[in-house]
């Protein structure tokens, strides 16, 4: 089942890279993709490994925690869930790439523990360019303001950018989203020109994502199926 699926969303990603436009100068013609397992249970990282899958998500610190106590960590670990503050020192222990930098305060608590434990975290800026109302990340004028302090944060390596966009019965309302998140990602490029990921898409709408330039989908149910949210971790 996770095999079919895996083959199914990989050659989705290679028709999507097919219809992309211009893109590749600034994010590449690969596509890595994170298997979003939270919800599920631990054992389904071991088999997204086991099938070459080296990308795994989790939205929460304590899930993320417990499955690696469970499984060992192997792959490299993407945070996709908003992160509080007070985790931000659990974070750094159990994630390679934070995805979900949504203001200063948390960039300046992540680079501090960090500092402590001697790592260079990676991390993502989450942009809200949708705009619907539950979903964090930073306005526009946040960013704008937080890009020229950056550099007081030599403990965090800004790899690029995150968005989600809103929900919708028709996925094409997506794409002005995505176009937007690359455009985004193209002004950054200039000023911080070694950033390199631009993460866009899950499974409802990571093709048109990828046609607008994103270089790493977020997919879970197309991979797993529904999620269990009776579980407990
Ligand atoms: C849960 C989640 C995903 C994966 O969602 P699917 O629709 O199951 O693919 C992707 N990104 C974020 C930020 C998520 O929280």
């Amino acid at each position: 089942m996770l095999a079919e699926n895996l083959k199914l969303v990989q050659q989705r990603i290679q028709a999507a890279l097919a219809k992309r436009k211009n893109k590749e100068l600034l994010t590449g013609n690969d596509v890595i993709l994170v298997a979003v397992t939270k919800n599920h249970p631990p054992e389904v990282i071991t088999e997204s490994l086991a099938l070459g899958v080296q990308n795994i998500g989790e939205n929460r610190v304590q899930e993320a925690k417990h499955k690696q106590e469970a499984i060992g960590k192997q792959g490299y670990w993407h945070l996709i869930g908003h992160l509080q503050t007070n985790k931000a020192r659990q974070a750094v222990a159990h994630f390679d790439l934070i995805e979900s930098v949504d203001s200063e305060h948390l960039l300046a608590a992540v680079d501090k523990e960090a500092a402590r434990i001697g790592k260079v975290q990676d991390i993502l800026l989450q942009l809200n360019i949708a705009h619907e109302e539950q979903k964090s990340g930073l306005e526009k004028e946040e960013y704008l303001d937080l890009l020229p302090k950056l550099s007081q944060y030599p403990n965090v390596r800004l790899r690029g950018l995150m968005v989600i966009a809103q929900k919708c019965d028709d996925i094409e309302e997506t794409r002005p989203v995505f176009a937007a998140g690359y455009r985004a990602f193209a002004r950054l490029k200039q000023q911080f020109p070694k950033i390199d990921l631009l993460s866009m898409g899950m499974s409802g709408d990571y093709p048109i994502a990828i046609e607008e330039g994103a270089n790493v989908v977020r997919v879970g149910t197309a991979l797993f199926g529904q999620r269990d949210y009776t579980l407990k971790f």
